[in-house]
């Protein structure tokens, strides 16, 4: 299977051009509907990076993530390098299910 023979994170638009390289003739739609079928399941995990922008993770357990908003990538953050010390107070009969940390990242000015 493309997506979920290794780790890794994509759009659906990447996705759609992998697909088209390799010469498959698949639609947008299909794309859409699979990918949001699999995520569903459990297979993949939808990271929404930001509100136009949905990417997907082949990764499903709970992990952390980089994002540098000018090339779009992606990158994961080892759960054990990032340690939250304190929660907000949940609201009334809530419990918390995961925490998921985007850190968006930049090239720093000058270098
Ligand atoms: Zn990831």
């Amino acid at each position: 299977m493309l997506v979920l023979d290794r780790a890794c994170h994509f759009s659906a638009d990447q996705l759609l051009a992998t697909l088209r390289q390799s010469g498959q003739r698949v639609s947008r739609a299909t794309i859409y509907n699979t990918l949001s079928l699999f995520s569903r399941r459990g297979l993949i995990r939808e990271v929404a990076v930001d509100p136009e922008r949905l990417m997907y993770d082949s990764t499903t357990a709970p992990h952390h993530h980089f994002y540098n908003a000018e090339t779009g990538e992606l990158t994961d953050i080892d759960p054990a390098d990032l340690r939250l010390s304190r929660l907000p107070p949940l609201p009334r009969a809530t419990e918390a299910e995961s925490v998921e940390v985007i850190i968006r990242i930049r090239p720093r000015k000058g270098g």
